[in-house]
């Protein structure tokens, strides 16, 4: 086709759509070519003959994800609370315990000094990293030369606290905590809005659902922007050439437009030949952003007996396959499920078993998390492995070894000529999220905006203003959590008082 646009998107992801679909609104002509037969990339809404629209991608949105309920409003998208009425359960380190919160209850009081600590030093150095350029954070260099693992191990005290920020690391990030860099998992957190935010699911980021599956904004995007949306074109070759682009797919198809905005995942930007190559710092970038493992399941059950066991169907555990499960029973309550997480290393492990292995393997850990045999009986089984996905490579995002981020973290963003770059991984909040998708595609967008002159540059980077209709509550943590000690300082408290106590005995021996 010899028919010009002004900007090909590659990737009709959310944050390809979301890119697209702005530079429409402003009157360019765009075109998107979607390697897959369908659009929503990470997001994935499986239409079940038995049980309806079923999410195996991403699927959570909470307060803060501001952009995603924006577009959700404007599809006239519908939002229902995750059900968390009764308790989470707990099984960490031999400990069995039923809370409700986010906060596990910890009943030895070293653990929970531990806890609370850990979780505080890592949130306040997580705030000193920069949103938009975690290199420029003060201490960058120091902390993106040891892995989560090395830090973790540094300040806490108890192996129940190691495991606990373990599952939450594998439990955001589908890697272990010695694969990822600590200065990008802080940057990832404070991006995220912090700890609690990003595991909770009251007021965090696991609170809703869209009604129907996520996947309706991409299509509902797609739909509105007609037939520029093309399917089934992996794009295999961007060459670039002045002030033109010339695209083609795999069949040899080209299509030719001003700009192009890359949307496709970067770890993946190696399997597109650049002609000319891609600067050799982005090259080098994409060598060290590998993507999580991940498999997701969803576990059907005749009806949802874990809620008269007094439990809301989530459990964090550190045994068994799955490290995070949450109740995925439809909002009528037709259809009671759960939905479990299949991680990191559990997801390497289990990944030569058979569907029918890995279902008795989740049925049985859920039976011994939630102690009931009647998790042995489920009516149905869907699984998604990310990890084959050719076109995603894994999930649920890239994250970065030491020495990654300080070196290559700002080539996410920088445009090579007239080709821009979009996709959660290069947004600055929320990265990794639907949100990330959003403002990167969004950001993009407005960068070619400012190029052709149609913005100034200062509004290239635009704030989201809070959804009314989903707005967040603090989340900072209590006076009490403030103040109370860590371990190593509860230590030094008794040190003092008892060097206080003998050297008043010693003093009165003396004078006695
Ligand atoms: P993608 O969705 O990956 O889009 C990229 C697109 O590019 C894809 O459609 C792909 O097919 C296409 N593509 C790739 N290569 C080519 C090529 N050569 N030519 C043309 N097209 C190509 N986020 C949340 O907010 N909440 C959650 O609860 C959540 N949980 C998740 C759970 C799982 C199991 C997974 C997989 C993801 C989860 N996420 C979650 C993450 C979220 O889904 C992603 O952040 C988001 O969808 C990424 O959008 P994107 O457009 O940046 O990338």
């Amino acid at each position: 086709a010899d028919s010009q646009v002004d900007v090909i998107v590659v990737g009709a992801g959310i944050s390809g759509l979301s890119a697209a679909k702005l530079l429409n609104e402003s009157g360019l002509k765009v075109l998107v070519l979607e390697a897959r037969d369908r659009v929503g990339g990470r997001t994935y809404t499986i239409q079940d003959s038995k049980h309806g629209p079923v999410d195996v991608g991403g699927a959570y949105v909470g307060p803060t994800q501001n952009r995603v309920f924006r577009l959700a409003k404007e599809f006239g998208l519908q939002f229902y609370d995750v059900s968390e009425k009764e308790k989470t359960v707990l099984n960490v380190q031999g400990t069995w315990a039923k809370y409700i919160g986010t906060i596990p209850p910890l009943w030895n009081p070293i653990q929970l000094l531990d806890l609370n600590h850990v979780i505080r030093t890592i949130n306040s150095m997580a705030k000193e990293v920069p949103c938009d350029a975690p290199w420029k954070a003060k201490k960058a260099d120091k902390w993106d030369t040891m892995t989560v693992k090395q830090f973790v191990d540094s300040i806490a005290w108890t192996s129940t606290v190691k495991e606990l920020i373990r599952i939450f690391v594998v439990s955001v990030m589908c890697v272990e905590m010695h694969e990822v860099s600590l200065l990008f998992a802080l940057w990832y957190i404070n991006s995220g809005g912090g700890i609690a935010r990003l595991s909770s699911i009251t007021n965090g980021a696991q609170e809703k659902k869209f009604y129907g599956g996520s996947q309706q904004l991409s299509e509902k995007m797609a739909a509105k922007l007609g037939p520029v949306v093309l399917l089934s074109k992996p794009v295999i070759s961007i060459e670039q050439d002045g002030d033109t682009v010339r695209v083609t797919d795999n069949k040899g198809s080209v299509y030719k437009s001003r700009y192009v905005i890359s949307a496709v995942p970067q770890a993946l930007l190696n399997r597109i030949q650049f002609e000319p190559p891609l600067p050799s710092q982005k090259l080098q970038l994409i060598q060290r952003i590998p993507m999580g493992s991940i498999i997701k399941t969803i576990m059907f059950y005749p009806e949802p007996f874990w809620k008269k066991l007094d439990m809301c169907g989530s459990a964090v555990s550190d045994t068994g396959i799955i490290s995070y499960c949450i109740d995925d029973t439809k909002p009528d309550g037709s259809h009671p499920a759960l939905m479990g997480f299949i991680l990191a290393d559990k997801a390497r492990e289990v990944i030569h078993m058979t569907k029918e292995e890995r279902k008795q393997a989740v049925c049985e850990h859920y039976r011994n998390v939630f102690k009931s045999a009647k998790f042995l009986q489920p009516v149905d089984y869907v699984e998604h492995n990310w990890m084959s996905e050719e076109y995603s490579g894994g999930c649920y995002v890239s994250t970065m070894p030491p020495g990654a981020m300080t070196r290559y973290g700002r080539y996410l963003r920088e445009p090579f000529g007239i080709i821009h770059f979009a996709g959660t991984e290069s947004a600055t909040y929320r990265a990794g999220y639907m949100e990330g998708a959003i403002e990167s595609g969004e950001r993009a967008a407005r960068e070619i905006l400012y190029e052709i002159g149609k913005i100034s540059q200062h509004q290239v980077y635009q704030d989201e203003p809070e959804s009314t209709d989903h707005p967040a509550s603090s989340l900072e943590n209590s006076k009490i959590d403030q103040f109370l000690p860590s371990v190593t300082r509860l230590i030094q408290i008794a040190m003092a008082i008892v060097l206080g106590m003998l050297g008043n005995q010693i003093y009165s021996w003396f004078r006695g």
